[in-house]
């Protein structure tokens, strides 16, 4: 499957409805799971954002993550 093509399909998609807010250029620095806390780096600055549910999908050097490795600890016997 052409990835770019999925890309701009789920983009477009994601466009159309109306409870969905894109935005780009913004990479997030730090994601602390427990306070619901991301701070973005956008145009030099940082920039705090809140929420209520946090879906990590930035790739293999996930900062959401290792956020998420900070606080969750599995048992020895599930690893
Ligand atoms: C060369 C290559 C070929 C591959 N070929 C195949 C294949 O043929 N078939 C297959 O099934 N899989 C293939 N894969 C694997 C596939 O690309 C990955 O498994 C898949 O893309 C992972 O999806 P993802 O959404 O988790 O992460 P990604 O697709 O990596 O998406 C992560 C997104 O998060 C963004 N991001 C990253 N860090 C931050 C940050 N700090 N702040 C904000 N945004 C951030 C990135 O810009 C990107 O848009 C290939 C991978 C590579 C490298």
């Amino acid at each position: 499957m052409d990835r770019n093509w999925l890309n701009e399909r789920l983009l477009t998609e994601a466009d159309r409805l109306e409870n969905v807010q894109l935005v780009f250029e913004h990479k997030l620095l730090t994601c602390d799971v427990e306070n619901g806390s991301l701070t973005f780096l956008y145009q030099g600055k940082e920039k705090n954002v809140k929420a209520d549910v946090i879906i990590g999908a930035d790739g293999v050097y996930s900062q959401v993550r290792t956020g998420l490795m900070r606080k969750v600890r599995y048992p020895r016997s599930r690893l």
